[in-house]
Formats: structure tokens, C-alpha cells, sequence
């Protein structure tokens, strides 16, 4: 009879299940939380085989270097341009609802040790290039693996027919059975959701009480932003660049950016967003597995428009008036922390100190956010797979391709 219900409204209804049994009785939690973490053990274990043959197969398919070239300049362009659209709305908004504004610093909480990073664009560009691929592999760095695996896709074309067709066939057929895998994995979303959603609620449900004032509305301010920019600004993109019904592919999509929701995680969505944009929307491998491997580490619309108006929040409840030159700053720098970002649960709270320490802001300044960040980090990595997804459409049909959507 389950099985009957579409898988989208089964997740649903687990998340709804899971608030009001984390809620109510936080105390069962610690029984059924395991159910997660196999889960997302399951969606880890096929990330880095995915991606890879996905990669290889897809990148040995487009042929040409000037191909490659071209799709790659297509993907970084909407990305960068996306991301800093996203980064002005949230400008406006802090700027417009002052959230920050009399807010009390007496309710920051003090971190112990405080999470920092440092990131530059050269950083970014040395972290692509792996000095050891099976050990990127082996810790799930995404970057370095891609940029191996379209190295390695790319030379495919280069070598004579009998060997370039055995790996081209082997990458091919490893990647259906990964597909397959990732499609089996999907089966137990609802279940996982379940359990990850409850233990969260468990734990943060506390910490309700402090939404009232100050950080309500910055959490507002937040949710305005993300709200405007997933449900205008990219299906705006889908219909005017892609010439597709945005509609019609965010039905397709509801899988992936439930699970994005529940997990807080871009990777932890991958296998499912290309499982989706491949198989619902109709994207050709060769665009979903150049566009959204790619996407889920360096394309964070959500989180990249959350970092800026995190920041002036800090700086307006600190009493600091940041100038239109500092504004910029904090503009390109929360691009860079977005890039920068794993997609992994407050990847993006840790990169923070980027934008923080730009601008001569106190890094402490996080505990202000800290009570609200998870249902941020949640609504804003939904915004960070949606923004892949809907580039992954627009690329296809760039090239010509015809779509379900
Ligand atoms: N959790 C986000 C993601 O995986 C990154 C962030 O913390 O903003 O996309």
C-alpha cells in the first residue's frame, strides 16, 4: 500500500512524522537515529563511484577539447552569475528589515572553539588539483575527484579505437550499476529522513524559544531571500535562458531537494539529484554529470546569499555601519565562501570567518546565529541543489537538447 504513495509525498510525510515524534517524545529519538546514519553512509558510499564514472563516461562523450571548453565556460558563467544575484538579494533585504539592528548581544552563545577558515581564489584553485587522487577519493573531496575525472575522460578520446572503446564501455557499465545502486539507496529516503529530521528536532527544538525577536527576523530576512531567489529568480532563468517549464522540473525534483532539506547536504543530494534531472527531467549524462557533481561543491546560490546577510546581521548587532566599499567587500568575499563551501551540513557557518575577518568583524559574532543556523543550513542547501538543477537544464537545452521539461 506504501509503495503505492509517491515517494516525494512518502519523504513528506516522514518529515512531518519525525517533527512531532523528535518534538514530543525526544527520548525514543536515540532508537531509530541509527536509521540516518546508515542511510547516509549508503548515499557517501556511492557519492565518489558515481561521480567518477558519471564523469568519465559523460566527458568522454562530449569529444572535443573546444566542447569541453565551451560547456565548462556555460556552467562556471551561471554559476558565478547566480550566486551573485543570489548575494544581492540578501543585500537588499538586510539592508531593507535591518535585522540586526538593537538586538541583544547578551543571547550569543560561546563557541568553544570557534570554527574558521581561510580561502582565497588561488586556495580554491590549488584544493582542484589533487596531490593524490586515491586519497582524495578516499576522504570524499569532490573537487579534486572531478577534476581528475574529467582529465581522465577527456584523454579517453586520445588514445587508439580498440582501448578507447573497452574504457568507455567499462566506464559506461559502471555507471549504470551505480545508478542502479543510487536507485536502490533512494528506495529508503523516507526512512532515512525520518530519522535525521527527528534527532535534529530533538536537539534543536530547545532552542525554539530564542527565535522571538532579533534572530527571528534575521531568520526571516534569511528565509525572504532564499524564498525569492529558489522561487523567481531561478525558475525565471529555467523559463527565459532554458526555454523550459521551471514548474514542471521542480515537480521532478522534489526527491532530491527534500532529502537536501533533511540532510542539509549538497552531497548527500547528488546521487539523487542526478538520479532525477537524468531520468525525470530527461538531461543527457553527459550534462548532468558535468553540471551537478560541479554544482553540489561550488554552486551554493543559498548559501552564498545566507553568508552575506549573516554577516550584516553580525555587523548591525555589534552597532558597526558597514560602508557601501565594505558592502562590496562582503559581496565578493561570501562568492568566495560559497565557492569555497564543502557540501556537507555548516560547511557554510564555518566558512563565515572569510566574510567576518574582511570586513574586521569579530569572528565571535557566529555565536550570534548559532541557534537558528540548522533550519538555515537546511532552507538554504535545498536553494544550493535546486540552483544545480536548474543549470543542469539550461546547459542541456543550450545544446540543443529536447527534455522532459
Ligand atoms: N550545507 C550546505 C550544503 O551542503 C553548505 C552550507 O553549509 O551552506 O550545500
Amino acid at each position: 500500500m506504501l509503495s503505492k504513495i509517491k515517494l516525494h509525498w512518502q519523504i513528506l510525510i516522514a518529515l512531518i512524522l519525525a517533527v512531532i515524534f523528535g518534538y514530543y517524545t525526544p527520548n525514543l529519538v536515540p532508537y531509530v537515529s541509527w536509521l540516518g546514519v546508515v542511510f547516509l553512509r549508503g548515499l557517501n558510499m556511492v557519492v565518489v563511484p558515481l561521480i567518477l564514472s558519471s564523469i568519465i563516461s559523460g566527458v568522454a562523450s562530449i569529444g572535443s577539447g573546444s566542447n569541453l571548453g565551451r560547456l565548462g565556460m556555460k556552467t562556471l558563467s551561471y554559476y558565478v552569475v547566480t550566486s551573485l544575484i543570489a548575494i544581492l538579494t540578501g543585500l537588499f533585504f538586510v539592508n531593507l528589515l535591518q535585522p540586526g539592528v538593537g538586538a541583544n548581544l547578551g543571547n550569543a552563545e560561546t563557541i568553544q572553539s570557534l570554527p574558521t577558515a581561510s580561502t582565497s581564489v588561488s586556495d580554491i584553485l590549488i584544493r582542484t588539483i589533487p596531490d593524490n587522487v586515491f586519497d582524495a577519493m578516499a576522504k570524499g573531496q569532490i573537487l579534486p575527484v572531478i577534476f581528475f575525472a574529467i582529465l581522465f575522460g577527456a584523454f579517453i578520446t586520445h588514445i587508439p579505437g580498440k582501448k578507447q572503446e573497452f574504457l568507455v564501455s567499462l566506464f559506461d557499465s559502471i555507471f549504470e550499476v551505480m545508478m542502479k545502486i543510487t536507485m536502490f539507496i533512494i528506495r529508503f529516503t523516507p526512512l532515512g529522513v525520518f530519522a535525521i529530521v527527528s534527532k535534529e528536532v530533538a536537539k534543536n527544538s530547545g532552542s525554539l524559544g530564542n527565535i522571538a525577536g532579533s534572530l527571528g527576523i534575521y531568520m526571516l530576512t534569511v528565509l525572504i531571500g532564499l524564498i525569492i531567489h529558489a522561487g523567481i529568480i531561478l525558475p525565471l532563468s529555467v523559463k527565459i535562458l532554458g526555454k523550459a517549464n521551471p514548474y514542471k522540473h521542480f515537480r521532478n525534483m522534489a526527491t532530491p531537494l527534500l532529502t537536501a532539506f533533511s540532510t542539509s547536504s549538497s552531497n548527500a543530494a547528488l546521487p539523487l539529484s542526478m538520479e532525477a534531472v537524468e531520468h525525470k527531467s530527461g538531461v543527457s549524462n553527459k550534462i548532468t554529470s558535468f553540471t551537478l557533481p560541479l554544482g553540489a561543491t561550488i554552486n551554493m546560490n543559498g548559501t552564498a546569499l545566507y553568508e552575506c546577510v549573516a554577516v550584516i546581521f553580525i555587523a548591525q548587532a555589534y552597532g558597526i555601519n558597514l560602508t557601501a566599499g565594505q558592502q562590496a567587500i562582503v559581496v565578493v568575499t561570501a562568492l568566495l565562501a560559497a565557492i569555497g563551501s564543502a557540501g556537507i551540513p555548516m560547511a557554510g557557518l564555518v566558512m563565515m570567518s572569510i566574510v567576518l575577518t574582511a570586513v574586521n568583524l569579530p569572528l565571535e559574532g557566529v555565536g550570534l546565529i548559532l541557534a537558528v543556523d540548522r533550519i538555515l543550513d537546511m532552507s538554504r542547501t535545498t536553494v544550493n541543489v535546486w540552483g544545480d538543477t536548474c543549470a543542469a537544464v539550461i546547459v542541456a537545452k543550450s545544446e540543443g537538447e529536447t527534455l522532459n521539461v
